[in-house]
């Protein structure tokens, strides 16, 4: 039976870009009756979180993208988090030395940068071979002896060229020369993406890998890895990735790319699943609407076109104002409800509210930016005694930064980013947070700006403080 998976990397906020590749295995899952399966990369572990993991689960269900096995339903191939199954990923190291496919490698970062400066002098346009790595027998005996560290790595051909082959793009030819001697277990004994990513589909009996393009080049090693273990490889599949407008890479600088944004924004999960949908497909009937169940009934991975889809939030918000204007008034209010106007939410915002307000008749004026997408700023808002428009930009400007670069979303920590910024421009904080607060509340006549910003989460207040900049 087939088989499919996503494979995300707890390491950020949930990338539309995963719900894209999730939506297209599900559906190619579905349509040969079978399963489909969520699996955590959580192997590069200074970067991986429990908390980014959580909210890539959360946004998938928000979306309906519902998984047969993994992390938190379980499943008879478990555990489906990597960090969970290191050992598996030894003994396979282990075998590949064992049988002569890969080599210790005990070279420094130093050692390696003088031998890649020593190819590029020489004018070869090749990666690191084996044969340019391995130390003479001593060298390596005395290291070894040392107790120094290395990491494993896998051996690749020198020369000639690899065939993959894609199932929308045919064979791909690839050159050898530049496929490097991957390293497949880290010095800490934790593997690299290569080896955890075979040895797991090949466990969990993944039948067919739709992934991103970005995935194309890595395809010869991996392919070779299946031929060391003497395992089938799975059906490849790589999709295009999405673009914003301008055609580059989708990336958050430019669009905003956490599902979570367009959650707390306001949109439908059936519309970003419809959008993302037609993210380089096509209903055979060329229509512009249509729902998860129609898309798995008409599924067909060859009507997938290469050309770069663009994910483009104006056309996005196009085909959502569809959805909502179609929901009955009952459901309208039941989603709305939902959305925000929902109890757990009004109980953080309240008592921030009762404190200023003398009858409820204020109620809406003072707490609605806490239930909207985005706030409407105009210049005149940041008008100020002291402090010039431009100025207030820059402050805002460096203030995004340290946001984006904040994990730990909470009142005190953004105070402490503000602080910090305003000690170092000499300014007092009071006047570092008025632009601050235009942003965030559309006024400085507010309730506490960074009380403000934990209540409205991440995406949406990065995005405020982006829109008041631009
Ligand atoms: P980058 O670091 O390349 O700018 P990013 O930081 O925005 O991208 P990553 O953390 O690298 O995002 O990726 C998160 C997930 O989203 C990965 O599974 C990746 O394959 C996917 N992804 C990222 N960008 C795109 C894209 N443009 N189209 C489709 N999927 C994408
Ligand atoms: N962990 C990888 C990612 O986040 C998975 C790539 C793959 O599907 O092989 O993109």
């Amino acid at each position: 039976t087939v088989r499919t998976r996503v494979a995300p990397s707890p390491t950020g906020d949930p990338h539309v870009g995963t719900a894209y590749i999730a939506l297209f295995n599900l559906c190619f899952a579905r349509q040969h009756g079978g399963q489909f399966i969520l699996r955590i990369e959580d192997t590069d572990q200074s970067r991986s979180t429990e908390a980014s993991e959580q909210a890539i689960l959360d946004s998938l269900r928000w979306l309906g993208l519902n998984w047969d096995e993994g992390p938190d339903v379980g499943g008879p191939h478990g555990p489906y988090r990597q960090s969970e199954r290191a050992h598996l990923y030894r003994e396979y190291a282990d075998k590949l030395l064992a049988d002569g496919h890969a080599f210790k490698c005990y070279r420094t970062a130093g050692e390696l940068d003088e031998l890649r400066a020593a190819l590029k002098e020489a004018g070869e346009n090749r990666a690191l071979k084996p044969e340019d790595l391995e130390l003479d027998a001593d060298e390596q005996a005395r290291r070894e002896a040392d107790g120094a560290p290395f990491v494993v790595r896998m051996r690749v051909p020198r020369d000639g060229r690899c065939e993959i082959h894609d199932l929308l793009r045919g064979p791909v030819e690839l050159d050898w020369a530049l496929v490097d001697a991957q390293i497949l277990l880290k010095s800490d004994g934790m593997p690299t993406y290569h080896l955890a990513n075979v040895v797991d589909d090949h466990l969990m009996g993944i039948t067919h890998v739709l992934r991103g393009e970005e995935w194309l080049n890595s395809a010869p090693k991996h392919k070779l890895l299946y031929e060391y273990f003497g395992w089938d490889m799975p059906v490849l599949c790589h999709m295009p990735l999405l673009r914003n407008p301008d055609k580059s890479k989708l990336s958050k600088r430019k669009n905003p790319t956490s599902i979570n944004f367009y959650r707390r924004m306001g949109f439908l999960p059936e519309a970003v699943v419809n959008y993302l949908g037609r993210m380089g497909w096509s209903m055979p009937d060329e229509r512009e609407r249509f729902s998860l169940e129609e898309m798995q009934a008409a599924f067909d991975i060859q009507r997938v076109s290469l050309g770069g889809p663009v994910f483009d939030v104006e056309k996005l918000s196009w085909l959502n104002g569809q959805w909502l204007r179609d929901l009955s008034d009952e459901q309208f209010l039941e989603q709305l409800v939902q959305w925000a106007f929902n109890r757990a939410y009004a109980m953080q915002v309240l008592p921030h509210i009762k404190q200023r307000v003398e009858t409820f008749g204020e109620v809406v004026d003072k707490a609605g930016f806490c239930f909207a997408g985005q706030v409407t700023v105009r210049e005149a808002d940041f008008e100020h005694p002291k402090i010039d428009l431009e100025t207030q930009k820059q402050w805002l400007q460096f203030y995004l930064w340290a946001c984006e670069a904040q994990r730990d979303w909470r009142r005190d920590a953004l105070f402490a980013d503000a602080k910090a910024l305003a000690d170092a421009l000499e300014v007092k904080i009071k006047d570092f947070l008025f632009p601050v607060f235009v942003a965030i509340a559309g006024t400085s006549a507010s309730f506490s700006v960074v009380d403000s910003m934990e209540l409205l989460g991440s995406d949406i207040s990065r995005a405020r403080l982006r829109h008041a900049i631009e």
